[in-house]
């Protein structure tokens, strides 16, 4: 029994194939093509080997994929992938393996399931977020995932915190994402008389790289430290939220920006200690993924051993 668990991003497509006590017995990687349907035939070909693993072995498949998506219909609109909207992602790749259940959930939720299967908190709630070039996140009750009727459920890059007026991408004003994004953090940091050592990086109009500035705020950087306490001031305000909602006890951190470590964590940390008011709110502990990039294939494997 084997299922495949693979995880779209923006950048990259990973892929692994994973046995139910959780042990990884291939994994690959692949930067993502002009053609992003094509990098996924490609990619699912490239693990799913007959003779190796064939069709017949794999018993489910699942996916994790930046949002928004729509579980009932199987399909995507990944923000980073403008190739892909309303993209049936499930139907492709029922028809690349015919046969084998296929199950959907977004790349936070993905991200938090793993770190219960396979990771440092498996008891209560947990609650996970990917701070990447966009923010996802995803809710853990008890070894459940809570991915809500759309499968949408903890998105909480959309939710309304902090100090934020500018538009988001997804229509709405003043979300998360605007502040506390990858490129965000760099736009607002820019405007504010940042002065990057390197040329930005910029796709579709947006610089995609907060790598130069979380090391610029490692070095003390008045403008992008504070561009990371701005974020961890947002960041905390979704977090506490979302805590008072639903009593959640951990929150794990993952996603690209999250690679700045202590960078984040430690303004995140504060920020959460300064707003949490009530008891069970002060006791909320943040961590960073001590799984990194393995944790969304874990949870995906797991969406897909569960029949999620
Ligand atoms: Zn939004």
């Amino acid at each position: 029994m084997t299922v495949l668990a693979i995880e779209i991003g923006g950048a990259r497509f990973a892929a692994a194939t994973v046995e139910p006590a959780g042990v990884i017995t291939a994994k690959l990687e692949m930067p993502v093509g002009p053609d992003p349907t094509a990098t996924l035939k490609d990619l699912v070909a490239r693990i799913v080997v007959p003779g190796l693993i064939s069709e017949e072995g794999l018993t489910g498949v699942g996916i994790g994929v930046a949002g928004p998506l729509d579980a009932v219909r199987g399909t995507v609109s990944p923000a980073n992938i403008l190739a892909w909207r309303d993209f049936p992602l499930v139907k492709t790749v029922c028809g690349l393996l015919p046969g084998v259940p296929v199950h959907l959930a977004g790349d936070g939720q993905v991200m938090a399931l793993g770190e219960w299967w396979r990771g440092a908190f498996s008891a209560g709630a947990l609650l996970g977020v990917v701070v990447s070039t966009g923010i996802g996140g995803g809710l853990v009750f008890e070894g459940r995932p809570h991915l809500g009727s759309t499968g949408n459920a903890g998105h909480i890059g959309h939710i309304r915190a902090g100090e934020g007026w500018e538009t988001c991408r997804c229509g709405a004003v003043g979300c998360v994402e605007t502040i506390a994004s990858g490129p965000s953090m760099v736009r607002w940091a820019l405007a504010n008389g940042w002065q990057q050592a390197v040329e930005p990086t910029f796709w579709a109009g947006r610089p995609v790289d907060s790598r130069a500035l979380s090391a610029d705020a490692k070095r003390g950087v008045t403008v992008a430290v504070e561009a990371f306490d701005r974020a961890a001031g947002a960041l905390a305000t979704a977090v506490l939220t979302t805590a008072a909602l639903f009593d959640v006890e951990n929150v794990v951190i993952g996603g690209g920006v999250a690679g700045a470590g202590a960078t984040l964590l430690a303004p995140l940390r504060r920020a959460v200690a300064d707003q949490a008011g009530l008891g069970f709110l002060r006791r909320v502990k943040v961590e960073a993924t001590g799984l990194g990039r393995d944790a969304g294939l874990f949870g995906a494997a797991a969406l897909a051993l569960r029949g999620e």
